[in-house]
């Protein structure tokens, strides 16, 4: 196999433990906590922002350069020429996971080229702080149950402030461009205040006309079921749910083997449905059904 550059490796793997596990354990299920460190083969430092763009949960700090994230359900901690991978059940355990780990490693070092590297260090701001910025009404517009939720997601970075529309416009908005050397290696980064006046009111207009057209729909959506009940009160015969759900499906072209996979029953019990409903609607087609399903908001 060729490759444009050589692997990631890594040599001088160390095992050690970090204590015990909980002491509500049985003694014979206590499992030493342990962790593991190693040395990388060559220094990783360039792949930093492509690791921060790409690993779950990555956080990439600026001195000393370093970036922990969870892989595998295991925190890494990498430096420019070592890591270190925590919890781990021994040493097979860790060889087998630092292994995983190269794979991973290798892989973006492979697609570098393919992914947008993100500059971005993390720093955390205490939840207190952010706090102060909400209205604490726990509104659930941004889509989390309290603002003590939203604060402690934006803290780890994990959320950004616009998905609270109640949150004041921030001050200064800085952007962060990378300076490379003529090996592609990251000398330093320059932030630039930006002014997102405009880009930040017209992305609250497009949210506010989203939400209008969302509540609009809902609104549509709950005029349309009152009406078909009302249809289907006005059958001599009402349809059941089931046959309702049938002719739904029949009315969007569904197939009755279709129908049948879809709500787990047999072609049989499909075709009994639509006798039924042929007789409950006075029809004779599919076609026909479907016109009257159309017409009676039942699709
Ligand atoms: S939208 Fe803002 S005010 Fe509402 S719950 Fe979220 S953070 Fe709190």
């Amino acid at each position: 196999m060729t490759t444009q550059h050589p692997n990631i490796g890594f040599h001088s793997l160390r095992v050690y433990s970090m204590g015990r596990g909980p002491a509500t354990q049985p003694a014979d299920k206590l499992k030493a906590y342990m962790m593991a460190d190693f040395d990388f083969s060559m220094d990783i430092e360039f792949l930093f922002p492509y690791i921060n763009a790409v690993a779950r949960k990555a956080q990439l700090y600026k001195n000393p350069p370093h970036i922990r994230f969870n892989f595998d359900h295991t925190l890494c901690v990498l430096h420019p020429d070592k890591g270190l991978a925590s919890p781990v059940d021994d040493s097979k355990d860790a060889r087998d996971f630092i292994v995983r780990l190269m794979a991973f490693l290798n892989d973006i070092y492979h697609r570098k080229d393919q992914i947008p590297p993100r500059y971005k260090f993390f720093s955390q701001t205490a939840i207190t702080q952010i706090l102060k910025l909400l209205p604490q009404t726990n509104c659930n517009e941004c889509g989390f149950d309290t603002c003590m939720a939203f604060a402690a997601m934006l803290s780890r970075q994990q959320t950004i402030p616009g998905r609270c529309p109640h949150i004041s416009r921030p001050v200064q908005e800085k952007a962060i461009f990378p300076i490379h050397d003529n090996d592609g290696k990251l000398l330093s980064t320059i932030s630039l205040d930006i002014d997102n006046t405009d880009s930040v009111s017209a992305l609250n207009s497009a949210n506010q006309y989203i939400k209008s057209l969302e509540k609009k729909i809902r609104h549509l959506s709950h005029m349309k079921e009152g009406l078909r009940d009302e249809a289907n009160k006005q059958l001599p015969n009402p349809l059941s749910q089931r046959e309702i759900q049938v002719l739904q499906m029949l009315a969007c072209g569904t197939t009755n083997l279709e129908i049948a996979q879809s709500l787990n029953i047999s072609p049989h019990t499909v075709k009994s449905h639509i006798n039924h409903i042929f007789n409950k609607l006075a029809v004779n087609t599919r076609a026909q059904a479907s016109v009257w399903a159309t017409q009676h908001h039942f699709v």
